[in-house]
């Protein structure tokens, strides 16, 4: 009998086998297939053949059933891929099916029938222009929902940018949350139309190729240093301070690469925030940049794909994490902008993986190089550039000459106490603001919160509106009149007063929002500008919001770590951190490096063009050794004390980590399992492994959850020890009085 092994995308088990029918071809590694799972049929894709009465690997029903049908002519799925998805499973501590479906677009494992023929909707052909809608809209004032699926659909079609699309039916209507009876209305009116035609997605470029910049000395210098990194086989470190010119130096390597027939892959932490890095690069490479977006629909997903799978071409792969998972054949290179980014790392669902650590692996089965850069690097990745197994290539001045911005530190004790405050503004802030509106600068405000306050209280009885679903305060978002739960997202209409008494509130903390309302209430006749998540969850709102104030239409830009990243705005000259404090009081052992990084990368937005730029940071504790490190621009000063800290208490690069999270609604059988789970690992590992801990929010969406974490000396085996962590783990789960208790593990975790 020919059997052959198929991964599904579930969780249960790696591997299921199938029977190949008696007139079926032996489908060939990579393909899809469609095959039964107990009364439903699922798609997968084959692992192994057995051609021969061997024996198959994986999990057997007791009577073998047969594949339904096969889905591809070709694989569709490299091997290269396999064997990455396969170390992927092992070393996060997952199953291939897991790996499988978050490398895959959705689409791909699709198992609904019907929704595999694809509905188009566009414009009807009678208009010919957008503002032939006018009267439309109009006629619409009274069925909302009908307009609100209209713009919807104006949005995702780029019909405003003189680009207009069709638009994937499925992701119009999950997009808007409209149903498909207001589609078929608007259809009805001759509106919109339907179609089954596939138009290619994939945007090309057509834009005028635009040379390259000539590298700088110093540019120069880093790129033929790399040169000889990747010639030893190297993975290399490009530290560079912010505004050096990085991304110029990735693009020399690119169109190196790229004369020689290889392909390359571009990580930066998140698509939907490099907009200008997507243009720059736009303009270099043309048609051989690809971009791969998460906000993208799934059906561009699966064309780049696809492309990258069929096609032999040079290209440029720009992507967020995800990337690791394309099909590349014949891969050169992989840059890993920003490397520092915790956002490399998935946090849930799993595969729980690092995009830094898979883009080590993936390059190094390719014969690849890697680039890691950044002005602030990850320590674990300083520490293997200054112990030799990376290559550290630095460059130490900005492009032009400019200087690294200057530093100020405010005291927020002294201010408060000689009542010097506006609100959350210290009298020196707001001193320098007015300087710098009244020459005509930008200026940019970073506070690490959205909404308008975390949490709100009586001033009565003290109550405090919390989330029902789990253990947090809801934060109060005035401009929605809600309270929201930034863990589960529940939200409830901000009540006037307060339920129990009557009483008024008082709000707790500084969100984005009121320090938008506190600058308005300063600086009455400044243009002012929030960005976060609240007011960029729009497709384009986000790429609107940084054209308006690259514009110069915006003074004042107020935001989360959203304007820390990679931004190049050239008139802002003054950046402000309300209150940097709060990033260092988390109790994680990485709170101070991402301090670091976060100020260091947020005051690296301020004079990138003419005079030196300017931050000012507010702090209670202005005489803590991280702000005269980030006053010096010290980051190897900084990075050698958290070494120092990390070796003292066991922590990565000189331990791995393991974090296990235990979940489950019943808090005491929650409880006995994490109990008794610790202490079998305690038997085996001693003090490497904690007792359980309660984390600070430790009710969510109606789950408690406990931790417990292990660490293993960097120079054990640690497969040996994941290994038993996991037998571990099944023999508790396995015990009648922990049953349903979920234990996800985090490796290296974040
Ligand atoms: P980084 O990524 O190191 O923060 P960028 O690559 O964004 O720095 O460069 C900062 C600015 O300097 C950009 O506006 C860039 O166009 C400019 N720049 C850097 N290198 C050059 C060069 N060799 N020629 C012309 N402009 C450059
Ligand atoms: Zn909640």
């Amino acid at each position: 009998m020919v059997t052959v092994d198929v991964i599904l995308p579930l969780a249960i088990a790696d591997i299921y086998t199938y029977s190949v029918p008696e007139g079926m071809l032996c489908p060939p590694v990579g393909v899809r297939v469609l095959v039964p799972l107990a009364r439903k049929t699922i798609t997968g894709v084959v692992y192994r053949q057995h051609l021969d009465d061997s024996t198959a690997s994986g999990q057997i029903h007791v009577a073998l059933r047969d594949i339904i049908e096969v889905l591809d002519e070709q694989p569709i799925v490299l091997p290269s891929q396999l064997s990455l998805w396969r170390w992927m499973a092992d070393y996060y501590l997952c199953t291939l099916g897991e790996v499988m479906a978050a490398a895959l677009p959705a689409r791909l494992l699709d198992n609904d029938y019907i929704a595999r023929t694809e509905v188009y909707i566009s414009l009807h052909p009678r208009f010919t222009d957008v503002e032939q809608l006018q009267p439309i809209f109009n006629s619409l004032h009274r069925a909302p929902k009908q307009l609100k699926l209209l713009e919807y659909f104006l949005d995702l079609s780029d019909a405003f940018d003189n680009a207009p699309h069709p638009v994937d039916q499925r992701q119009l209507i999950e997009q808007s949350g409209e149903s498909t009876a207001v589609l078929r209305t608007l259809i009805e009116k001759n509106i919109l139309c339907a179609s089954h035609e596939v138009v290619s997605r994939i945007p090309s470029y057509d834009t005028d190729i635009e040379s390259a910049h000539p590298l700088t000395p110093q540019q120069q210098r880093a790129a033929e240093e790399i040169d000889t990194g990747f010639a030893d086989a190297k993975v290399c470190l490009l530290h560079g301070v912010t505004s050096s010119g990085k991304t110029e130096v990735y693009i020399h390597l690119i169109r190196q690469m790229l004369d020689q027939g290889k392909q390359v892959l571009y990580l930066v932490p998140e698509i939907a925030l490099t907009t200008q890095l997507t243009d720059r690069l736009k303009r270099v490479f043309g048609k051989q940049l690809g971009v791969y977006h998460s906000r993208f629909s799934d059906m561009e997903r699966v064309e780049i794909y696809k492309d990258l799978l069929t096609s032999q071409e040079a290209k440029v792969i720009l992507s967020a994490r995800s990337g690791v998972f394309l099909p590349f054949s014949h891969l050169g290179l992989v840059i890993v902008d920003e490397e520092h980014d915790s956002s490399y790392k998935q946090q849930d669902p799993a595969p729980r993986y690092h995009a830094r650590s898979v883009a080590v692996v993936m390059a190094k089965a390719a014969a690849a190089n890697v680039l890691l850069g950044t002005a602030t690097p990850a320590i674990e990745t300083y520490y293997n550039a200054k112990n030799s197994k990376y290559r550290l290539v630095e460059m130490h001045e900005r492009y032009a000459g400019l200087s690294l911005p200057h530093i100020t530190m405010v005291d927020l004790k002294q201010q408060y106490h000689r009542k010097e405050m506006y609100e959350h503004f210290s009298d020196p802030l707001v001193e320098r603001m007015r300087e710098q509106l009244a020459l005509g600068k930008q200026i940019i405000i970073f506070q690490n919160r959205r909404g308008y306050a975390p949490y709100i209280s009586c001033r009565h009885c003290g109550f405090v509106p919390k989330c029902g679903n789990c253990d947090v305060s809801l934060t109060y978002h005035k401009r929605a009149r809600s309270l929201v739960c930034h863990y589960c997202g529940h939200t409830i209409s901000a009540p006037d007063c307060c339920p129990n008494c009557g009483g008024e509130w008082h709000e707790f903390g500084v969100g984005t929002e009121r320090v938008e309302d506190e600058v308005i209430g300063i600086f009455p006749g400044a243009r002012v500008a929030r960005m976060d998540l609240d007011t960029t969850r729009n497709k384009k709102s986000h790429q609107r919001l940084i054209n308006t104030f690259a514009r110069h239409e915006v003074d004042i830009l107020i935001g989360t770590q959203m304007v820390t990243k990679g931004l190049h705005f050239n008139d802002v000259s003054l950046v402000a951190v309300l209150n940097a404090d709060t990033m260092m009081q988390s109790p994680d052992f990485r709170s101070y490096e991402r301090a670091f990084q976060m100020l260091e990368q947020v005051a690296g937005r301020a004079g990138r063009t003419g005079a030196q730029g300017e931050v000012v940071i507010q702090s209670f504790q202005p005489d803590n050794p991280l702000y005269t490190y980030l006053q010096n621009h010290d980051y190897s000063v900084f990075y050698a004390e958290q070494v120092k800290e990390r070796r003292m208490f066991r922590f990565p690069p000189f331990y791995r980590l393991i974090v296990l999270t235990l979940k489950h609604r019943d808090y005491s059988r929650l409880d006995t399992a994490a109990r008794e789970l610790s202490q079998r690992l305690q038997a085996v590992f001693g003090n490497r492994c904690s007792g359980v801990i309660i984390p600070s929010v430790s009710r969510v969406q109606n789950m408690h959850i406990r931790t417990i974490r292990l660490r293993v000396e960097t120079a054990a085996s640690f497969a040996q020890a994941k290994s038993l962590v996991m037998q571990h783990v099944q023999l508790v789960q396995s015990l009648p009085n922990c049953k349903g208790v979920i234990v996800q593990p985090d490796v290296d975790p974040m």
